[in-house]
């Protein structure tokens, strides 16, 4: 793994989960279901916590969604899927969280946006309110800014007293100064009403690469509470993904950052658990922390007339994938395993040598056979039209003699 000097911060305790510099960083999601669908909600809750996630955002926004809380925490237990759920507040969060304490004891923790919540007006009454019920549950809470819903009095008031200044920031300065701020007074006003310290995470969340690493490396400079570090409203496909990791990968690298999600708009029917793949393949890339084995594929080019060698990476990508949940627990340490699918032999063996395991597939003209190469060795050489299947036999009884018992790993179809 990569040395990486984190902030350091304090560290808070979510449910069974620890956030801060002292653990690794955490990676989170949230459901897009209607929380009040208690089946639904357990459905992805359960989904998302398969593929990685350590914690899950649920909105709590209405009386059904107060009152399906604890049935899903419930149902989730028996299923044994033991992830924090964490109840998403906004406007009325005071109110459902008074009104309903089995939600309220059920969460593992709860979200605030103090732009909604009334702080700085009427006696901060409602994010008193909150506080108050998370003191009485022992929860801690996050306090997620997001510029999107900033409170507008604060933000008002310091772009007055910005342009009354000798030296006046531009907008963008200001605003985020005042997310920063926003952040910052409403985690004091939490303290004095007796939060502790250390039951407190603060977020930041911008839409723009930039300003995220603005606002996030000013958030991280005045304070030690964790930070949940994300991109909001990232959204779909590369332009989501690639916005998140440009934005993330900057701040984890200054050691900053304790928990994260990547907010990806998921395609019409798409996999929600993308999100939480992306948040791995983040920190998996930036030598962070390991979750999966990886896969080194090549492009290919016009050595490579057929679409084979693509099918076979695509194929056992998704074969280790699937079969994560599995080996997480069966084969200890699997996640730093290295497996490479190239296309020729023009960097075909050479990347395969440095892989746990690779295969050079023949590329256009060349005889068709396919070497395998296992810690650094040439082990055999594949023919013929079974290439993926007994690469994945070689593949299962690698994981079994490096990492396992000893005893054979199912194959599954891939
Ligand atoms: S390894 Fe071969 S097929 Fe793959 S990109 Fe390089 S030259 Fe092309």
């Amino acid at each position: 793994m990569a040395f990486i000097q984190r902030r350091k911060s304090v560290t808070a305790k979510i449910g069974n989960v620890r956030v801060g510099s002292d653990v690794p960083v955490v990676v989170q999601s949230m459901t897009n279901t209607d929380t009040a669908d208690v089946a639904s909600t357990v459905q992805q809750v359960a989904q998302l916590a398969r593929a990685g996630s350590e914690l899950v955002r649920v909105t709590v926004n209405n009386d059904a969604a107060a009152q399906a809380v604890p049935a899903i925490v419930e149902e989730l237990e028996k299923q044994n899927v033991r992830v924090p759920i964490i109840g998403d507040f906004h406007y009325n969060g005071h109110l459902l969280l008074t009104k309903y304490p089995e939600c309220a004891q059920a969460l593992a923790k709860y979200r605030i946006n103090p732009g909604n919540v009334s702080v700085g007006r009427k006696n901060d009454d409602n994010f008193r309110a909150m506080i108050e019920v998370a003191i009485r549950n022992d929860k801690p809470v996050r306090i997620g800014v997001n510029w999107g819903s900033l409170d507008q009095q604060l933000l008002t008031r310091m772009m007055d007293e910005n342009s009354r200044s000798s030296e006046p920031k531009d907008a963008r300065e200001v605003t985020m100064d005042a997310m920063v701020e926003s952040a910052l007074r409403s985690a004091q006003l939490a303290e004095e009403f007796g939060l502790p310290h250390d039951y407190i995470i603060l977020s930041a969340k911008v839409s723009g690469v930039q300003d995220l690493i603005d606002v996030y490396r000013s958030l991280a400079a005045k304070c030690d509470y964790p930070l949940h570090l994300g991109l909001t409203e990232a959204g779909m496909g590369a332009k989501g993904i690639v916005g998140s990791a440009a934005g993330l990968a900057v701040l984890l690298q200054e050691g900053i950052g304790d928990t994260i999600r990547v907010s990806l708009t998921p395609a019409p029917n798409g996999n929600r658990a993308e999100e939480v793949f992306v948040g791995q393949q983040i920190l998996q890339s930036m030598g962070i922390r390991s979750f999966a084995p990886q896969v080194t594929a090549c492009p290919g080019c016009g050595r490579t007339t057929s679409t084979f060698f693509q099918e076979m990476a695509e194929q056992i990508q998704s074969y280790l994938r699937t079969n994560m949940p599995v080996w997480r627990g069966k084969y200890p340490g699997v996640e730093e395993l290295k497996v490479a699918v190239m296309g020729c032999v023009v960097n075909g063996p050479g990347e395969s040598k440095h892989a746990n395991i690779g295969i050079s597939l023949p590329g256009t003209f060349e005889e068709p056979k396919a070497p395998v190469f296992v810690d650094g060795r040439l082990m055999t050489t594949l023919k013929g039209d079974r290439i993926v299947a007994e690469f994945i036999d070689i593949l299962n009884e690698y994981l079994d003699t490096r990492y396992g018992s000893g005893k054979t790993a199912e194959v599954a179809q891939v």
